[in-house]
Formats: C-alpha cells, sequence, structure tokens
C-alpha cells in the first residue's frame, strides 16, 4: 500500500516512515496538511496517517478538506497525537477519521493498526467491485438513471434494424461536458456528480419523441439516438440541448469557454442506413465532437454519413433491373449490366461492393460468373445476392463458393425484405 504520513515533526516522521516500511508498505510524507492535499491532488494513496497539531491546517481541518474532496471515495485516516482527551478524539472521528492513536505510538501497535486498515480498504475493493459488476448487470447508470452504456447499445441497435427495415433517417448525437476534469478539480467529485445530474435532466428535457433514446456513455460523455430524425431535426435538438445546459447556469469559473457550465455536441445522420453500421454512424459523431471540441466548444457539428457503397445489378430481365434498382437508389450507389459475361466486366472495372443477380446468371455456364469473380484478387471478397424465383433455397447455391458471403431472396419479394438482404450482406 502506498501510505501518506502527514506530520510535522521530522524526528517522528523518520521513525514513523522507519515503521511504515517495515510493514511492507510504501511511505509518501508531507510536512503539512497543505502539502498532503497538494499531494493527493495527482498520487493516489490508500491509507493516510495524520498529526493532528501542526502548524497551518491542522489535522482535522485537512481530513475534513480530504473527506469533501474525496466524496464516496473512501481512504482510511489515522490520527496521532499527543492530545488524549475524550472531546479531541469525538472530533476527530467527526472529522472524518476512522482511528485515533495516542503518542507515543508503539511500532507495534501502528503496523497492527495498519494491517485493520487493509483489511478493511480490501473488503472496500471487493465491494466497489461487486457494484461495478451489479450496475453492468442493471439497466440504469446508478448516478443519472438514464440507460448505462450496455443498454443503449442494445436498445439502439433494435432502433437500427427498424430504421433499416423501413429506410427512415436516424440521427446519433455525443454530447460531452467541457472543461469538467478543472470542474471536478476545484468543486470537488460531489459537486460534479450533481453537476451530471442537472444535464441529465436538461438532456431529457430537449429529447420529446417516445422512441428517443438517451444513455450515459462514458464518466462525463452521454450519447442520443434520435430514430426518424433527419439532419435538420438533429441540428435543432442539439440546439436546443446547448441551450438548455446553459440555461441550467451552473457555475464554472475554470472553464476557459464561459462562466458557467457547458457542453460540446457532436452528431451523424444516416438516411442512407444501407451499408453502414450503427457503429460507423457513432463514430463520424465523434469525429463530429472532435472537431467542435477543436473550435472553441459550446456548440454542435452534425455530419451526413453519404451513401458510399456500390451496387451492381446483372440480370437479362429489364423489369427485375427496374424493380431493384428503384427500390435502392436512394441508399446506393447503382450500376446495372445485362448479361453474366458484363456483369462480369464491370465488376472487375467498378468493384462493386454487391452484386445482385437473377438465378440465370448466377448460375450460368456452370457457375462461371462466381469462378471468375473468384480468381480476382479486387472481386473475391465481393458479396453476391440471387434473386431466385424457387421459393426454396436453390439447390446450386452452396456451389457458390469462393466468392463473398452469399445470400438469396425468392420472388416475389416484400422491398423490405430486400433492404434488408442487402443490408446484412454489405455489413
Ligand atoms: P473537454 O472539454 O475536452 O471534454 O475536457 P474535459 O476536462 O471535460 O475532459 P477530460 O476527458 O480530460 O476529463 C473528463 C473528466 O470528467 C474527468 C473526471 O474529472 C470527470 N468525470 C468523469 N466521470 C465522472 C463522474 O462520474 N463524476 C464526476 N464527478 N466526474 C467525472
Ligand atoms: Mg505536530
Ligand atoms: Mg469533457
Ligand atoms: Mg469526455
Amino acid at each position: 500500500m502506498k501510505i501518506l504520513l502527514v506530520e510535522d515533526s521530522a524526528t517522528l516522521r523518520h521513525a514513523m516512515s522507519q515503521y511504515i516500511s517495515e510493514a511492507g508498505h510504501t511511505p509518501l510524507i508531507a510536512r503539512s496538511g497543505e502539502e498532503a492535499l497538494q499531494l493527493l491532488e495527482d498520487t493516489p494513496v490508500d491509507l493516510i496517517i495524520m498529526d493532528v497539531e501542526m502548524p497551518g491546517l491542522n489535522g482535522f481541518e485537512t481530513t475534513r478538506l480530504i473527506r469533501e474532496w474525496l466524496g464516496g471515495h473512501w481512504i482510511p485516516i489515522i490520527f496521532v497525537t499527543g492530545k488524549n482527551e475524550d472531546e479531541s478524539y469525538r472530533e476527530g472521528i467527526e472529522a472524518g477519521g476512522d482511528d485515533y492513536l495516542i503518542k507515543p505510538v508503539s511500532p507495534v501497535i501502528i503496523k497492527a493498526k495498519i494491517r485493520a486498515m487493509a483489511r478493511i480498504a480490501e473488503m472496500r475493493d471487493q465491494l466497489n467491485q461487486l457494484n461495478a459488476e451489479l450496475e453492468a448487470l442493471s439497466q440504469l447508470d446508478s448516478l443519472t438513471q438514464i440507460l448505462n452504456r450496455r443498454t443503449f447499445n442494445e436498445r439502439a441497435n433494435q432502433q437500427w434494424l427498424l430504421a433499416i427495415r423501413h429506410q427512415t433517417p436516424t440521427s446519433v448525437l455525443m454530447i460531452d461536458v467541457d472543461h469538467f476534469k478543472p470542474y471536478n478539480d476545484h468543486y470537488g467529485h460531489p459537486a460534479g456528480d450533481r453537476c451530471l445530474k442537472q444535464i441529465t435532466q436538461a438532456l431529457k428535457g430537449c429529447l420529446h419523441r417516445p422512441a428517443d433514446l438517451l444513455g450515459r456513455y462514458g464518466g462525463e460523455e452521454f450519447i442520443a439516438l434520435l430514430p426518424g430524425t433527419d439532419r435538420k431535426g438533429a441540428q435543432q435538438v442539439a440546439h436546443s440541448i446547448n441551450q438548455a445546459v446553459r440555461d441550467l447556469a451552473v457555475e464554472h469559473r475554470y472553464s476557459p469557454v464561459t462562466d458557467n457550465v457547458t457542453v460540446s455536441i457532436g452528431g451523424a445522420t444516416c438516411n442512407h442506413s444501407m451499408g453502414h453500421s450503427l457503429e460507423e454512424v457513432i463514430k463520424a459523431a465523434d469525429k463530429a465532437l472532435y472537431r467542435v471540441k477543436h473550435s472553441g466548444r459550446d456548440a454542435f457539428a452534425i455530419e451526413e454519413v453519404a451513401a458510399h457503397k456500390t451496387l451492381l445489378i446483372g440480370t437479362r430481365q429489364s423489369e427485375l433491373t427496374h424493380a431493384v434498382s428503384k427500390t435502392l437508389q436512394q441508399h446506393c450507389n447503382i450500376v446495372t449490366a445485362d448479361s453474366a459475361e458484363e456483369c462480369l466486366e464491370i465488376a472487375r472495372d467498378v468493384i462493386p461492393d454487391l452484386i445482385i443477380v437473377d438465378a440465370e446468371t448466377a448460375f450460368y455456364n456452370e457457375n462461371q460468373l462466381c469462378r471468375q469473380l473468384a480468381r480476382g484478387p479486387k472481386t473475391a471478397a465481393t458479396a453476391l445476392l440471387v434473386l431466385t424465383d424457387d421459393s426454396d433455397r436453390p439447390d446450386g447455391l452452396a456451389e457458390l463458393k469462393g466468392v463473398g458471403p452469399v445470400g438469396w431472396l425468392g420472388r416475389p419479394y416484400e422491398d423490405a425484405d430486400l433492404c434488408t438482404k442487402v443490408q446484412l450482406l454489405l455489413s
């Protein structure tokens, strides 16, 4: 353990740090309460042994400040003092001390106390670990009572599949508190927690639709999924969030942005969910957030995730080509071919992400199309969707080996099924 020894007497410091080392622990030294507070700012310790009478901040005052600053995080603090009155003992425990020893303290006693405290600290760690596991099992984040990251991801994925099926736009917003580290450092962790709860309320007030999802994604980072919301709608929501957080008027004197707490928002909208995964959209929102952070904060930026997948439709049946193009053209770049040979030629040229063919084209000349595609280093991994007149899985399908993922769809098909199949093969 790292044990912080706060003691103004050089003789006692020397003796005590020797006992600590002998007990197998690492002593860290502070000569005053002020020095202890400073040291704790960037060095985590496991136990504190605190003198009471010191010039400047005394041990009780220092302990109160440490307890306030650490909030829910408990570290054992043992007082070692020459004051043996009952009243002083009471005050020490009130101030947040866990034990109270009267000087002179024998090395045996101090080592035994360190052992006892180490045992309690170990139980605390086990408890924290269990709490973390429990939280992971539950659906809500314990501080803010909104969805935790895992549950958010699960629900967002369900919404995403619906959006693909109905081909509706979806937006994601990543919301990150600006300069929250200095906020915590100056106002303390409990104040930071209160601030996060207030921000949660402000966020909730800006999301009005029943399908909107709000989650806590990380420490001071929130995420919102807005189904059925295009870029313009997402901009409106982001704008109202920026304003709602400003309106909270939570003082933040250490923020270089303004005197109050603010948030930065990065968003992404996917109109053409075809070929995109939710992860890609979240990544795009994260990138946008990064840009807002670097251009001054307290603002938003929403990106549009563009259609970028290329689809090759190869069939002799012009009505089929027409119908498939019509369903998919708003989501993908479409190229067409009207024979297996042409299909191959274009595939080598364009390198499509997916080829959609009818059974006749797929199986022409003993799967020649697939064999040739498999041979080309650039086309070998191309996905293939076969539209067949058989409502059962066509026999030859298993032989379409050597290319990338292969899927099939019986005709007549529903547009929504075509969209879902294409999405599956593209992702
Ligand atoms: P930026 O504007 O670039 O986002 O700066 P920042 O200081 O907000 O970012 P950074 O990632 O450096 O720090 C995030 C801080 O948020 C770290 C920690 O102090 C605080 N924090 C994270 N989770 C919690 C929490 O659950 N409670 C409290 N009180 N603070 C938290
Ligand atoms: Mg002293
Ligand atoms: Mg931040
Ligand atoms: Mg952050």
